[in-house]
């Protein structure tokens, strides 16, 4: 079975490029870049150095990380052949060119040229996760910024969610992080004095009740402030905690960022995520809107993710409206990326559709998050992390 991810021919897809960035006023080359999310792109020949040890035996279900036209993002590599036999495609292919010494990429579209970008730029090839990272670069050297660490300790998740985009790299057993935290806080200060860090920010797979979130920040945290690291702040992502008790525990521990994973607001989109039996103990979309409110009375920063695709335009719209009236979150959306065809299966019909996903993405940038403090600002205003341009994301 080859499934196909996106099916215009090159020329309908170059008007459509051209019509949705004029009625929706994106730039082009952005409009492509909605398209290259939702599509994958096939990598032809990737630049060895970058292919990290997980994969190099057999270079499958990778995270390609771009820049181009000075924006980054990332799209899934999805083209290897699946041990059921299916095979997902995608008219998309980035060739290096060759002996440019850089990762400089030729980007075709059905073996016809994309023109849309000045510069199209593969920064990383990401395998599974990292449990660690300096998400920030100086702009002009390109190093990372020790200010701001990410970890991402925990490489299980009791969830598993369908789309979950680190599902083809879940191999450990359950409740697998002591060894990964003493391993980070090791390598972190062969590299930094940890005076240099100010903010961490635990990023990882999530357990299955509130109890066990706890436990494992507790446990993050403690080994933080042990190792060197207590003049740091934190901030941590759960679909989980939502009572008032531990959260004033967390912000006791200096978490200043808080981030409630709401990923869909319908009850049916969170059954196909989920299955129906994990469903059950899931919070609610009402739920997750009354934390939220519970949360900003107690951090500094609240926000909220979305993963988009998953529900039709009018049912998000209408939940989205919901957290802009009762709340003060910014909303983090994502476009998902699709490693499994049993992924593919589960995004909504309405969003089979290019326009979907700059029309949610245009209704969440311009009318939800307008007027709210963008996480960007924080960093800034809190941390003095000069810019938000050079991110890199697991
Ligand atoms: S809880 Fe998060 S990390 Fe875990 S499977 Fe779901 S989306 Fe993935």
């Amino acid at each position: 079975m080859t499934i196909r991810l996106v099916d215009e021919t090159y020329l309908d897809k170059q008007r459509l490029v051209e019509e949705l960035a004029k009625k929706h006023g994106y730039e082009p080359w952005r409009v492509r870049i909605f398209d290259m999310e939702r599509a994958s792109v096939r990598l032809v020949n990737p630049p060895v150095a970058l292919i990290p040890p997980s994969l190099k035996q057999k270079f499958e279900s990778a995270t390609l990380i771009f820049q181009g036209n000075g924006f980054t993002f990332t799209t899934s590599e999805t083209s290897s052949l699946r041990p059921d036999g299916s095979h997902m495609y995608t008219p998309y292919r980035a060739a290096r060119e060759l002996g440019s010494g850089d990762y400089l990429l030729q980007l075709t579209y059905d073996g016809e040229p994309v023109t849309e970008f000045d510069q199209l730029r593969l920064l990383d090839i990401m395998g599974r996760p990292s449990i660690y990272y300096f998400p920030f670069k100086d702009k002009p050297t390109g190093r990372p910024l020790p200010t701001y660490l990410v970890v991402n300790p925990y490489e299980n998740c009791s969830y598993r969610c369908r789309p979950c985009s680190r599902l083809p790299f879940f191999h450990c057993t359950p409740h697998d992080y002591k060894d990964n935290v003493a391993l980070i806080i090791r390598e972190v200060l062969e590299q930094v004095d940890p005076i240099e860090v100010k903010f961490i920010n635990i990023i990882t797979g999530s357990q299955l009740t509130a109890a066990l979130d706890m436990a494992m920040f507790r446990y993050i945290m403690d080994a933080f402030d042990a190792a060197g690291f207590s003049h740091c702040e934190y901030g941590v992502y759960t679909p989980n905690i939502e009572s008032e008790a531990d959260m004033r525990e967390l912000r006791a521990r200096r978490v200043v960022f808080f981030t409630a994973t709401l990923e869909t607001t319908t009850p049916e989109a969170r059954a196909r995520f989920y299955g129906p039996r994990n469903a059950k103990g899931r919070l609610t979309f009402e739920q997750i809107v009354a934390l939220i409110r519970r949360a900003e009375g107690i951090f500094p920063y609240v926000n909220t993710n979305i993963m988009l695709g998953y529900e039709s335009r009018d049912d998000l719209k209408r939940n989205l409206g919901v957290i802009v009236r009762d709340t003060k979150a910014t909303i983090n959306h994502f476009i998902p990326r699709i490693f499994l065809p049993s992924q593919y299966e589960l995004i909504h019909p309405d969003a089979r559709q290019l326009e979907y996903y700059i029309e949610m993405c245009a209704f969440i940038e311009r009318e939800v998050n307008q007027g709210r403090e963008s996480f960007g600002a924080f960093f800034n205003q809190r941390f003095g992390i000069p810019q938000f341009g050079l991110r890199f994301r697991s």
